[in-house]
């Protein structure tokens, strides 16, 4: 948390930032906002990771799918 130190009239503050975390999530992949999950969809060994806003993602369950693997869960 970022927080900085006022003095004023022999009082002093403290300002803090709230919800401002030091790591920038990296950008949606479709649309460029911060992204707040990433896609669960199987890839190699592992998972797609591919990161995705709130309005961008499938969301199935406990599980999000960006728009290939929302497409190959569909069938
Ligand atoms: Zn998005
Ligand atoms: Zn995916």
């Amino acid at each position: 948390m970022a927080c900085e130190t006022f003095e004023e009239n022999a009082s002093r503050y403290f300002v803090c930032l709230r919800g401002v975390s030091p790591a920038k999530p990296k950008p949606c992949a479709y649309c460029g906002k911060p992204s707040t999950r990433l896609c669960d969809g199987p890839k190699g060994n592992g998972t797609c990771d591919r990161p995705m806003c709130d309005e961008c993602t499938k969301r199935v369950g406990d599980t999000d799918y960006c728009h290939k693997h929302q497409q190959q869960s569909l069938f």
